[in-house]
């Protein structure tokens, strides 16, 4: 599934190409996405793309008097084609500009292509989303502010989007173990020095896999964010009885919220 560190590369990968261009026609094959997509996308030509946005997995193409709003769902690709390349069964969605042509696959089709003339922080699939994990917002402050009271597990804390979003279960082990805390604890037991050291795990967490996954921006498809991280070599995520990397212990793998959990029970406490 396309996490945050994907759709970020995803997005930086197309914003060069689309920014300043005119929609020159749209292509709907398959309307039947996670929502309907609905009639207003297909009479998008003849707008400009002002900025290619993102807030948490939603892609926002800013067109002036509304916003594309992209979601790539479960397996949802984005790439530039060129004019005339033939899609292929899994390709529903067109946006053409002149010889380059912004191309959606999805072959679970729980992806998104809907269209807000709406300040699009105000629609309703982004109005409850959290705080963003690498803007300045977030920092050791804000997120001693969000736990206090919270009797939730710090992991499955840090995957509820409508606190902090798109910390998916790699990243949220991972950060865990860079700050040392064990993902058993209680959110709202976090020391402001946990809290400073937790956030900061977790944008390098999610800078590293953008990297990791910006080697691949040739094609513009935005490499699988999870894959480019475990290139990196994970520090406890999906290493259940291996050796901590730090100092040996067996790695212990527990279940959150029907997630698996990875962690170091000596160094994360
Ligand atoms: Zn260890």
């Amino acid at each position: 599934m396309p996490e945050l560190p994907e759709v970020e590369v995803t997005r930086r990968g197309i914003e060069p190409h689309l920014v300043g261009r005119t929609i020159a026609a749209v292509v709907v094959r398959e309307p039947r996405l996670r929502w309907r997509v609905p009639p207003a996308v297909g009479a998008l030509a003849g707008r400009k793309v002002r900025a290619v946005k993102r807030r948490g997995k939603y892609l926002l193409l800013d067109c002036g008097d509304g916003h594309l709003i992209l979601h790539l769902g479960m397996s949802g690709s984005l790439r530039l084609v060129a004019e005339g390349s033939t899609p292929g069964k899994h390709d529903h969605f067109d946006l053409a500009f002149g010889q380059q042509v912004l191309r959606l696959r999805d072959p679970r089709r729980f992806g998104a292509v809907l269209w807000t003339t709406q300040p699009p922080e105000a629609h309703q699939l982004l109005r409850h989303l959290g705080v963003e994990p690498l803007s300045r917002t977030l920092d050791g402050r804000l997120l001693h502010g969000l736990t206090r009271a919270s009797r939730v597990r710090i992991k499955p804390f840090l995957m509820d989007g409508r606190r902090v979003v798109g910390v998916g279960n790699i990243y949220a082990s991972e950060s865990l173990f860079l700050a040392g805390i064990d993902p058993r604890k209680q959110a709202g037991r976090l020391s402001t020095e946990h809290c400073a050291l937790l956030s900061k795990s977790i944008k390098h967490t999610l800078r590293t896999a953008i990297r990791a996954g910006g080697s691949s921006l040739r094609d513009f498809v935005g490499s699988d964010g999870a894959e480019g991280y475990f290139q990196r070599r994970a520090w406890v995520y999906d290493r259940a009885g291996e050796k901590c990397r730090r100092c040996g212990t067996a790695i212990r793998k527990i279940v959150q919220g029907q997630r698996a959990t990875y962690f170091c029970a000596t160094c994360q406490k």
